[in-house]
């Protein structure tokens, strides 16, 4: 179906998602990646994103945003390098993205959190774009002395009325946001932060373990399904990379969705070499898992243009 040689532009816009390790400092019950302290200490390398980078900004479908992800995204600081964050958003923001940094904020009582927020400053003050600050918000998180702490600092001179906006990703029902929200209007009236509630909990590793959520693969699609439904507003698909170097369309944890990025002499397979193998890829799962969200005819008109289907 696919033509690995023939390179094409899908109808899709994207966006990358960065898993830059599946290491976590929390073992959260309802973790769809199934993160905790156990797991491998591997990083997504650098000059990898870096490369992907700079094919994604010479096609136009890509949306310059870009998710940094884990796991724990701040696990680099602890664990890797104090360079890597650092390094990471500077090259993206060379190049004109949109950062979304996503963390469980326990750091922020620990001993390396003036230089954490001293980074994510640089994000605040940057005056080209607006870049978000995803901080977890539910009752399965244990980090609320980290919260507390992250909305003192947010609502300092540092950080009000500056360019990072402040998200609280919780869901619905959740008994702990809703203490929460109504302790940031008593504690920090100024303090401009927003709520991403969403519907359920995703049922795949921890979770599934748990029991907690609803079922996949009907949830996995789901954020598929929204931005292919709405497509020509502003909904897009992510492209993960992962750290055991493999990528994948939309937001796929397990393995046996996502595929190697390397080609077997080591190099980094071209955007162009590697799309039609994540399509060739997601279609196959599709179909597997017989998620019936949409038809086969809806998904090759999203993900492949007409004279390649
Ligand atoms: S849900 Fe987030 S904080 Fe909790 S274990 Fe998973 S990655 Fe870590």
């Amino acid at each position: 179906m696919v033509n690995n040689k023939s390179f094409y532009s899908p109808v899709t816009e994207f966006y990358v998602n960065l898993y830059v390790t599946y290491f976590c400092n929390l073992s959260c019950k309802h973790c769809l990646i199934g993160c905790n302290p156990r797991k491998s200490k591997k990083f997504l390398p650098i000059r990898d994103i870096l490369f992907y980078m700079d094919e994604f900004k010479n096609d136009s479908k890509f949306s310059k945003s870009a998710v940094v992800n884990g796991g724990e995204a701040t696990t680099p600081y602890f664990y890797n390098s104090m360079d890597y964050i650092p390094i990471l958003n500077s090259e993206l923001l060379n190049r004109n993205f949109e950062i979304e940094f996503h963390t469980n904020s326990v750091w922020a009582k620990s001993k390396k959190a003036d230089i954490i927020w001293q980074d994510l400053k640089i994000l605040a003050d940057d005056v080209n774009n607006k870049h978000i600050l995803d901080l977890s918000c539910d009752q399965y998180h244990k980090n609320l002395d980290g919260l507390h702490e992250s909305f003192k600092v947010l609502s300092s001179p540092d950080f009000i009325n500056k360019n990072l906006i402040t998200k609280l990703l919780s869901f619905e029902g959740d008994p702990v946001i809703e203490k929460i929200q109504s302790e940031i209007k008593q504690k920090y009236p100024n303090l401009k932060i927003e709520s991403k509630i969403d519907n359920q909990i995703i049922k795949t590793g921890e979770a599934a373990k748990n029991n907690i959520g609803i079922e996949v693969p009907f949830f996995e699609y789901g954020n598929e399904y929204r931005a292919m439904r709405y497509i020509w507003t502003d909904n897009s698909i992510a492209i993960g990379l992962h750290p055991d170097r493999t990528a994948s369309i939309g937001t796929f944890y397990n393995e046996k969705r996502r595929v190697s990025y390397v080609n077997k002499d080591g190099t980094l397979k071209p955007w162009k070499q590697l799309y039609p193998q994540l399509v060739e890829k997601y279609i196959n799962c599709f179909k597997e898992d017989k998620c019936n969200l949409f038809t086969q005819d809806e998904l090759k008109r999203f993900l492949i243009p007409e004279n390649h289907r």
